[in-house]
């Protein structure tokens, strides 16, 4: 998979491009990511990539043909496979998820923009293929969610965990909040990894663990509950968590 992403702040990303998972990731040929500077598009002799909004207000926008020209420039190899998305991170897009990300997955060559200042010329929406929030809250650029959305997709890239069940079994993949997880060692200040992980008994401890996921998506996200129809994932109604609700 390719990932171009377009900003006026490159040099924020290769900390979180060249650690981890997203490093191997690379290594391994599964990823590509390369990230542009906006200001290498701009046709002003300053590299100007923002403008004062029309009708008054603070801030400054950042003007639509720099942008185009860099999108352009990045999709003139993509012909016709239909292989290639553009997206705009913004405050206003559809919420990130892990359902977004499987989508995204599956797609060859993405193209994330980033904004800043107090956001894009909105004629830049009428050239991207969706534009996507990392969450109800506004950051300074777009730079930060940009990141947060490679990571996220690049989960889900056939290869890049090496373990495909890990993103099976986690928060979110089924609707519900993944289980609780222990590691030695087996006491820690008084706190006890629960018994039934350590008795080897692996058909109770999958139950244990799914109503260990009942009881704290009940606990803390229960709007979680109105999606998990169809899962596959059954709920002990027994338990006395699921009573409770
Ligand atoms: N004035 C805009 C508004 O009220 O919606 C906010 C602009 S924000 C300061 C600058 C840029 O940061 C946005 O254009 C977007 O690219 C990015 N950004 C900020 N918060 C974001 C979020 N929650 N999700 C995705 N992108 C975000």
């Amino acid at each position: 998979m390719i990932i171009d992403v377009i900003t006026i702040f490159p040099e924020m990303f290769p900390g979180v491009l060249g650690a981890s998972m997203l490093k191997r990731a690379q290594e391994s040929g599964r990823l590509r990511v390369a990230v542009h500077d906006l200001r290498d598009y701009s046709q002003d002799k300053h590299r100007k990539v923002d403008d004062r909004p029309y009708g008054g207000g603070p801030g400054m926008v950042m003007r639509v043909e720099p942008i185009v020209e860099a999108v352009e420039a990045l999709t003139r190899d993509c012909g016709d496979h239909g292989g290639c998305e553009t997206i705009l991170m913004s405050p206003a897009g559809e919420r990130c998820s892990s359902a977004l990300a499987r989508t995204l997955a599956d797609v060859e060559h993405l193209i994330l923009i980033c904004g800043h200042y107090e956001g894009v010329d909105e004629r830049v929406k009428s050239l991207v293929d969706r534009s996507v929030s990392i969450g109800d809250y506004v950051l300074t650029g777009g730079e930060l969610p940009a990141m947060v959305l490679i990571d996220c997709v690049a989960r889900y890239v056939p290869g890049v965990l090496g373990h495909e069940q890990a993103t099976e079994e986690e928060s979110f993949a089924s609707g519900w909040l993944e289980y609780p997880q222990y590691t030695r060692p087996p006491a820690f200040r008084g706190m006890m990894v629960p018994e039934i992980l350590l008795s080897g008994d692996h058909e109770r401890i999958a139950r244990w663990r799914q109503e260990q996921a009942v009881a704290r998506t009940l606990a803390s996200r229960p709007d979680l509950l109105k999606d998990v129809q169809g899962s596959g994932f059954t709920p002990n109604p027994e338990h006395p968590s699921a009573r409770e609700a």
